[in-house]
């Protein structure tokens, strides 16, 4: 709701940050504190979240909090002074990984982990190739703007960037599963000799194991092990881009490749990684590093400091104390059998997406085309109900639904009844 004061704010806003500073909703939301799944606004109305991963073990963690000023108040120094606190959360974060992922470089952010991902990448295999999905998103560096597909840039993307376009069971046109994967993984050797008959070879496939930008699609079977065998027989590595899919989003895994059953080469860390303090990082092998920082000295001011660990270290220990993996495997399993019976009640025009704490519904006009005027309809009719949620895609027609994950079954219930309310109405008023 708009009011006197946050029309002010939003005019002081575009005099300084500009108007192309991007909002959610229609109408601006101007929040002045949070607590856990809840925010709450200037004026006091409460707003639950069901979109924010950043805050991912809840807003204003108290241990989080704690943990940061205690730190911020006894020392918090240059990355390049021995501190314990890095190390530590350095092995407890490992420590979730497979034990082939050995290293941590840490940053403040999902973009700087995944331009370093890249340079690791480039220079361990001596090729440029870079292969990402046609909607995508991965950062704001000039290296990462070169490979967005899924968001507006006006840099061109250059030749050593191959795009593919990951299939999606619930929209296969009737294809048999096989088929579908057959023809992707097709694609997939295309992109390669492309990228190899130009000379740049493939340095890397950068992918989110979610696939959010693209839509949460449901891939078929053997297809992921089909596209990495195909990489990384190309002489390619496999960097994980974990900045939406982990740290417990999608269920009982801490990581979202280990949700596939993969091992990644690299895993790039953001969003969730301090609850809300900056830090993200890049998992990799010892080799890998070796390859890297024996030629490039590559170290990072604030990455991983003294009270950015720590916030890493209480939000490590949150998932682990409040058991929230098991959390957020069981009720995905409980949102997974509501949002098919919401699907149910319209067969037309709704598909369940998602798993674990990360879900949403397709939404088609009639005629079974993605309908973003439909998905906009019930974002908003969501955000006017007093629940956040947003909406994903190539065609912007999927409900994205990614709640911290000290999300309650009452709540959910609450989002999930709202949801079908607020559908309804949408859908007898279009
Ligand atoms: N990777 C993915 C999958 C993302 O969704 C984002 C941000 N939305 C990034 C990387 C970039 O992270 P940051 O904004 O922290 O730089």
């Amino acid at each position: 709701m708009t009011t006197p004061s946050s029309d002010a704010l939003l005019q002081r806003r575009y005099q300084t940050l500009g108007e192309y500073s991007p909002l959610f909703y229609d109408e601006p939301l101007h929040f002045t504190s949070a607590q856990g799944t809840w925010l709450t606004t200037a004026e006091g109305d409460r707003y639950l979240d069901g979109y924010n991963n950043v805050p991912q073990v809840g807003h204003c963690n108290p241990r989080i909090v704690e943990a940061v000023a205690a730190q911020m108040g006894t020392y918090n120094v240059h990355s390049r002074y021995l501190n314990d606190v890095s190390v530590e959360y350095a092995e407890e974060l490992l420590a979730t990984f497979d034990e082939s992922l050995d290293r941590v470089y840490f940053t403040n952010s999902g973009s700087e982990a995944n331009d370093l991902a890249l340079r690791i990448a480039r220079k361990f295999t001596g090729n440029r190739g870079v292969i990402v999905t046609d909607f995508s998103y991965h950062g704001n560096t000039t290296a990462l703007a070169e490979l967005t597909t899924g968001l507006a840039v006006s840099e061109a993307r250059p030749d050593y960037i191959g795009t593919i376009t990951i299939p999606d069971l619930d929209f296969a046109d009737g294809a048999a599963e096989s088929d579908l994967r057959q023809q992707a993984l097709e694609q997939v050797d295309a992109v390669i000799e492309e990228l190899e008959a130009a000379g740049h070879g493939l340095a890397a496939i950068l992918f989110d194991p979610v696939f959010s930008t693209e839509g949460l699609p449901r891939l078929p079977e053997g297809y992921i092990d089909g596209l990495l065998q195909r990489v990384r027989a190309a002489g390619g590595v496999v960097i994980a881009d974990e900045v939406q899919a982990g740290l417990g989003r999608l269920g009982a895994y801490w990581w979202g490749h280990q949700s596939m059953g993969i091992v990644p080469d690299l895993a790039t860390l953001g969003k969730p990684l301090g609850n809300g303090f900056p830090l993200g990082g890049v998992v990799t092998r010892a080799e890998l590093m070796d390859s890297f920082s024996s030629e490039n000295m590559y170290f990072n001011t604030f990455g991983g400091s003294p009270a950015a660990s720590a916030a890493g270290r209480a939000v490590l220990a949150e998932v682990r104390e409040r058991d929230l993996l098991a959390h957020s495997a069981k009720l995905g399993e409980v949102i997974k059998r509501r949002l098919q019976e919401i699907a149910n009640r319209h067969p037309e025009i709704a598909v369940a997406k998602g798993t674990g704490l990360f879900f949403g519904l397709a939404l088609l006009d009639a005629e079974k085309n993605p309908d973003p005027h439909l998905a906009k309809a019930v974002v908003e009719g969501m955000v006017r109900q007093n629940i956040l949620i947003s909406k994903i895609g190539p065609a912007d027609n999927i409900l994205k639904i990614r709640p911290p994950l000290v999300i309650t079954e009452e709540e959910v219930d609450l989002l999930l009844t709202t949801l079908e309310r607020v559908l309804d109405a949408a859908l007898a008023q279009d």
